[in-house]
């Protein structure tokens, strides 16, 4: 089967988390074992809630 090459773009992975109290949410740098619903770290912004990844997805790098 051919394949047609279309020209390569790059994505480069994103995480969003979001704080379970205050709602705050932040983007980063996709890391290795993130994943949809798991909790990560206490929130830097209200000091109480938790942070949870809500999203993971691509963009295209420049
Ligand atoms: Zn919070």
């Amino acid at each position: 089967m051919m394949l047609f090459k279309k020209k390569e773009e790059v994505f480069d992975p994103y995480t969003v988390e979001q704080c379970n109290r205050c709602n705050k949410d932040s983007k980063r740098k996709f890391k290795e074992g993130d994943y949809i619903f798991k909790m990560t770290e206490k929130c830097p912004s209200c000091g109480n809630g938790q942070m949870m990844i809500t999203k993971i997805f691509g963009e295209v790098s420049k």
